[in-house]
C-alpha cells in the first residue's frame, strides 16, 4: 500500500500528508474517500486475496464487504480470467510494475481504465469507468464522416488569440475535392494559401474585419486550387467561443459557385468584347434607367456627337442629344419617341445631328425599350452608329441611279418613279407632262462636236428648270429628250391645259433664242409633245408615250411648236407599229417593185429615168414610198431595202445596154439618207455595180441637201470617190434645202434637180417663177445639167424652157410606170 503513495507523489501533495504517516494513516484518510468515489478499487495481497474493495466496486457488484473479504480475486471475479486484464494482474504482481491500460469490460459492459500499481507484494488496482470517453472519439468519427459526405465545403479554423492568425484545424472531404489539396497540405496552415486571383483584396480586408468584430459573414471568393486553376465559393463564415466566451474557432462552410462564377466571367468578358466590337465597329452604346436615373454612355457616344465627354454624363438624356439633331430631322426623331411611348418596345431611326463645329453627320441610332407592368418605361438601351459614309455613298449611288450624269437632272428611272407617285395620288387636279425634243441638236453635235453638243445640253436643262416650279420635276431621259413632269396644275380641265401650255410655250420661247459658242450662235428651237392626267386611268407608260407622239406631231408640224396629244394620234401610232411588221414581212417577201419615171429632153426624146419604189402590198395593193420609206429609215430597214433597189437598178441597166434602143438610157436612184451615213456605202454601191456589171456612167445616184448637211465633208468625199468610179450624181428637191455655194461648188455634180414645189406655182407665184429661174442660171453657172421635175403641164414646160432648162420629168409626160409599160413609153417616143 506504501508503495502506492510513493510511487504518486501527487497524491501526497494534494493529501497535505507526510510520507512517513502514510501507512498508519491510510486507513482512515483514504477508506472514506475512496468510499466516496464513482471509480473502482481494490487490493490484493501477493496471493491475489482480496485486502480491499472500495464501495463503488462493491456497489457495482452488488455484493457486501463480508462477501468479498479475503476472497481469492478470481473467486470473486472469475469472468476476469483469460482477459486481458487477468494477464495484465499477473505481469503487474509478478514483475512488481505498474501498468496503465483501457479495456472492455463484458460483465459490465463498460470501458474500463485500469491503473495497476505494485504494492510490495500485491497490486492495488484503480479501475475508471471511460465508457463516456471510448464513445467520444466513435462519435466524433461519425460527425466526420457526415461532414465529410456534405456536398458542401467544411472548414474549421481555431484562432490563435495573441497571433490572431486563424489554422485551419479541420477540412472535409468536399473540400478536399474542390481544392485539390490533402490533409496535410492544410491543416495547421492559414487561409490565406486558397487565395485566388487578385482583385478580391475588398471581399477579404471584410472577412478580417468581421472576425475581428466576431461576427458571422457571407461572401464570394475566388480561389485557386492546388494546381492554380480558380474555383469559386460562396462562404458562410461562422465565428465559435468556447465555453469561456472566447471567439476560438471559426466555421465555414462553403458552396461551390465555380459554374455561376464562371458564367459571371464569361459574362464579364463578353460585355468586354462587346465593348471591343462596338467600339471598333464605330458603334457607340448607352443604357438609360429611368427607375434609378443612371445613364451610362460610352465614350464613343459623345464623340458621335462631335463632344468631348461632358461632365454631368451621367444625366444625359434623349433631350440633350435632341438639341444637336438636324432641325430637318427632328420630325423623325420625335416620331419614333412617340412611338415607343405608345408601346413599341424597339425603335430605329436615322438623323443627322450637328457638330459644334459644324459639321453634320449621319446617326443610325437603334435599341430596346423596357417596359414594366404598367407600360411605363423602365429601361432603354441601344447603339448609335456614324454613317456618314454610308450615307454618301448611297447618295452618289443614288445619284447615279436616278440623275442624268450630264445635266444632275432626273433621269427615266426616277422620272418614272416620281410620275408613279404623281399616280398613285390619284387627285382631282389635273398634271402635265411635256416631251421635248430638241430640233436641231444633231446637226450641231455633228458640225460642232460633242463638247458643244453637251455644253448645250445643260444650258437647255437650266433653261427648262428655270420655266418650272421646284416642285415640278425636269428630267433628261438621253440624247436631247427632255421630259417635264407638272405637278397639281388645276383641277379644271381647261385651265389646266391653258397652264400647261403657257409654260411649254415659255420653254419654247426661251429655248429660240441662239446659244452662243464663242463667236458662233447656235439656234436650237425644240418641239413639246404635251399631254395631261388627273387619275390613274393611266399607266406611265401610256402618258410618256402620249406626249411622245405628241411630240412627234410637233415635229411634223415644223419646228419650235407645242402639240397637246389627241387620241388620233395614238391610233396613227399604232397603224404605224402595224405597218413596220408588214414591212419586215414585205422585204422577206420581195413585195417591192421599181416603177420608173421617164425624164425627157427638149426634143421630147426619154433620154432617161428615174427608178421609184413601189411596195405591192397583198392586202392593201399598191402603196407610195412616202408611207413607208421615213418607217424604212427609222427603224433601219432602208439599208436592206436600198440595196435591193440598187440591185434592181443596176440589172436594169444591163438589160438596157443589151438593147441598142435603151441602151443610151441613165437611171437616176434615190439615196436614203440613212443609207448614204453607212460607212460602208461606197462599197455597198460598187459592189452591186461590180456583181451587176452595169455602166457606173449611166447610174446617177439623187442625193438631198439634206442627206449631206449632217456631214457634209463626209458627204463631198464619198461623192468623190463614188465619181471616180464613173457614178454620176443629181442634187435632189434643190431650192429646199440649205446648202450654201461654197459646198456646191466642191460637189462633183451632173445634175440640179429644180424641186417640184417651184414648178408647180412657178406660174402663179412670181417668187417661185424667179426661184426656178435662179437654180438654172446657177446650174449653167456652175457647169451642171438642170432637170426639173413634177411638170405637170405645157406651160410649166414652156416657161423652163424658155428660162433654160432642157430637161424634164413630170405627169406631163408620164407617172411612173411598171418596167413593161416603161418600155412600152420608150418605144413610142423614139
Ligand atoms: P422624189 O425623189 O422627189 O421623187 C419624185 C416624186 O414626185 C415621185 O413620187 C414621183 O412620182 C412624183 N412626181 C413625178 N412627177 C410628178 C408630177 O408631175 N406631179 C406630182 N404631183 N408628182 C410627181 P413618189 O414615187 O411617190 O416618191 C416620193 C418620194 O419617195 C421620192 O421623192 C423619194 O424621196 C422617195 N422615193 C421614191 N422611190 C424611192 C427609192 O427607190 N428610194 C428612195 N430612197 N426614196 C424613194
Ligand atoms: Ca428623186
Ligand atoms: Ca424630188
Amino acid at each position: 500500500m506504501n508503495n502506492l503513495f510513493l510511487q504518486n507523489p501527487e497524491f501526497i501533495q494534494e493529501a497535505n500528508i507526510a510520507p512517513s504517516d502514510i501507512i498508519t494513516a491510510l486507513p482512515s484518510l483514504i477508506v472514506p474517500s475512496i468510499n466516496h468515489l464513482h471509480d473502482c478499487f481494490f487490493i490484493t495481497d501477493e496471493n491475489w486475496i482480496l485486502t480491499y474493495v472500495n464501495d463503488d466496486l462493491l456497489d457495482l457488484m452488488n455484493q457486501t464487504r463480508e462477501v468479498f473479504s479475503n476472497k481469492l480475486l478470481w473467486d470473486c471475479a472469475p469472468d476476469l480470467i483469460g482477459t486481458a486484464f487477468e494477464k495484465n494482474y499477473r505481469y503487474a504482481l509478478t514483475n512488481q510494475v505498474s501498468l496503465n491500460f483501457k479495456d472492455y469490460y463484458k460483465p459490465w459492459n463498460k470501458y474500463l481504465e485500469v491503473n495497476i500499481y505494485p504494492n510490495g507484494k500485491g497490486i492495488s488496482v484503480y479501475l475508471k469507468d471511460v465508457s463516456k470517453q471510448q464513445q467520444l472519439p466513435a462519435q466524433i468519427d461519425l460527425l466526420r464522416s457526415c461532414i465529410d459526405r456534405l456536398n458542401d465545403v467544411v472548414i474549421i479554423t481555431e484562432i490563435d488569440v495573441e497571433k490572431t492568425i486563424p489554422k485551419v484545424i479541420f477540412v472535409n472531404e468536399a473540400f478536399l475535392k474542390i481544392s485539390g489539396y490533402t490533409r496535410e497540405d492544410v491543416i495547421g496552415k492559414n487561409m490565406a494559401i486558397l487565395n485566388g486571383p487578385p482583385g478580391q483584396e475588398k471581399e477579404i480586408i471584410k472577412i478580417r474585419e468581421a472576425m475581428r468584430n466576431f461576427k458571422p459573414i457571407k461572401t464570394e471568393l475566388l480561389n485557386y486550387t492546388k494546381f492554380g486553376s480558380v474555383f469559386g465559393i460562396e462562404l458562410d463564415i461562422v465565428p465559435v467561443a468556447n465555453q469561456h466566451g472566447q471567439f476560438v474557432h471559426c466555421i465555414v462552410v462553403g458552396r461551390d459557385i465555380s459554374e455561376r462564377k464562371k458564367n459571371e466571367i464569361l459574362l464579364l468578358k463578353n460585355q468586354e468584347n462587346l465593348k471591343f466590337v462596338l467600339e471598333s465597329g464605330n458603334v457607340a452604346h448607352w443604357d438609360q434607367d429611368f427607375t434609378n436615373n443612371v445613364n451610362s454612355y460610352s465614350s464613343l457616344y459623345f464623340k458621335m456627337l462631335g463632344i468631348t465627354d461632358p461632365d454631368n454624363k451621367s444625366k444625359w438624356s434623349m433631350k440633350d442629344v435632341y438639341e444637336y439633331v438636324h432641325i430637318d430631322d427632328k420630325k423623325i426623331v420625335l416620331n419614333e419617341y412617340h412611338r415607343v411611348l405608345k408601346g413599341m418596345e424597339t425603335y430605329n431611326v436615322e438623323f443627322r445631328v450637328i457638330w459644334p463645329n459644324g459639321e453634320i453627320h449621319w446617326l443610325w441610332c437603334r435599341g430596346k425599350v423596357f417596359l414594366d407592368d404598367m407600360k411605363k418605361i423602365t429601361n432603354a438601351n441601344g447603339i448609335i452608329t456614324d454613317i456618314s459614309e454610308r450615307k454618301k455613298t448611297e447618295d452618289q449611288i443614288k445619284q447615279l441611279a436616278f440623275y442624268d450624269p450630264l445635266t444632275q437632272l432626273p433621269n427615266r428611272r426616277l422620272l418614272t418613279e416620281r410620275l408613279q407617285f404623281t399616280l398613285s395620288q390619284n387627285s382631282d387636279y389635273f398634271n402635265g407632262l411635256l416631251f421635248l425634243d430638241l430640233d436641231n441638236f444633231k446637226t450641231l453635235n455633228d458640225t460642232l462636236g460633242h463638247d458643244k453638243g453637251d455644253i448645250l445640253l445643260k444650258a437647255v436643262s437650266k433653261c427648262i428648270e428655270g420655266c418650272v416650279r421646284k416642285t415640278d420635276t425636269v428630267a433628261r431621259l438621253g440624247g436631247d429628250e427632255f421630259v417635264v413632269l407638272i405637278n397639281h396644275v388645276s383641277t379644271c380641265h381647261k385651265e389646266a391645259q391653258k397652264e400647261i401650255q403657257k409654260i411649254g410655250k415659255k420653254i419654247l420661247e426661251l429655248l429660240n433664242k441662239p446659244f452662243k459658242f464663242g463667236n458662233y450662235e447656235h439656234l436650237s428651237p425644240a418641239s413639246i409633245g404635251a399631254t395631261m392626267f388627273a387619275n390613274n386611268y393611266y399607266t406611265v407608260e401610256d402618258l410618256l408615250k402620249q406626249a411622245d407622239v405628241a411630240m412627234y406631231q410637233a415635229k411634223s408640224n415644223g419646228k419650235n411648236s407645242l402639240v397637246f396629244f389627241e387620241t388620233q394620234m395614238q391610233e396613227a401610232i399604232n397603224s404605224r407599229v402595224v405597218l413596220e411588221n408588214d414591212l419586215r414581212r414585205g422585204i422577206l417577201n420581195e413585195e417591192f417593185v421599181l416603177y420608173y419615171q421617164p425624164q425627157l429632153d427638149n426634143s421630147n426624146q426619154v433620154y432617161g429615168a428615174e427608178a421609184l419604189i413601189r411596195w405591192i402590198h397583198p392586202e392593201k395593193g399598191l402603196i407610195p414610198p412616202m408611207t413607208f420609206i421615213p418607217l424604212a429609215e427609222e427603224t433601219g430597214l432602208i439599208v436592206k431595202m436600198s440595196q435591193w433597189i440598187f440591185k434592181q437598178a443596176c440589172k436594169q441597166l444591163v438589160i438596157w445596154s443589151k438593147n441598142p434602143a435603151t441602151a443610151h438610157l441613165t437611171l437616176a436612184v434615190n439615196v436614203s439618207i440613212e443609207h448614204f451615213k453607212q460607212e460602208n456605202f461606197i462599197e455597198q454601191v460598187m459592189e452591186i455595180v461590180a456583181q451587176t456589171g452595169a455602166n457606173p456612167n449611166k447610174l446617177k445616184l439623187e442625193l438631198t441637201e439634206s442627206a449631206l448637211i449632217t456631214n457634209m465633208e463626209d458627204g463631198i468625199s464619198k461623192m468623190n470617190i463614188l465619181k471616180s468610179h464613173g457614178v454620176n450624181f443629181s442634187l435632189d428637191d434643190f431650192g429646199t434645202g440649205y446648202s450654201s455655194l461654197n459646198y456646191l461648188k466642191r460637189m462633183p455634180l451632173q445634175q440640179l434637180k429644180i424641186d417640184q414645189s417651184f414648178v408647180r406655182d412657178m406660174l402663179s407665184s412670181a417668187n417661185d417663177a424667179i426661184i426656178s429661174k435662179t437654180i438654172i442660171n446657177l446650174a449653167h453657172n456652175l457647169n451642171l445639167e438642170v432637170i426639173a421635175e413634177g411638170v405637170e403641164t405645157i406651160e410649166q414646160k414652156q416657161f423652163l424652157h424658155n428660162n433654160g432648162c432642157s430637161r424634164y420629168q413630170g405627169y406631163l409626160f408620164s407617172k411612173a410606170l411598171p418596167i413593161n409599160d416603161f418600155m412600152y413609153y420608150v418605144s413610142t417616143t423614139i
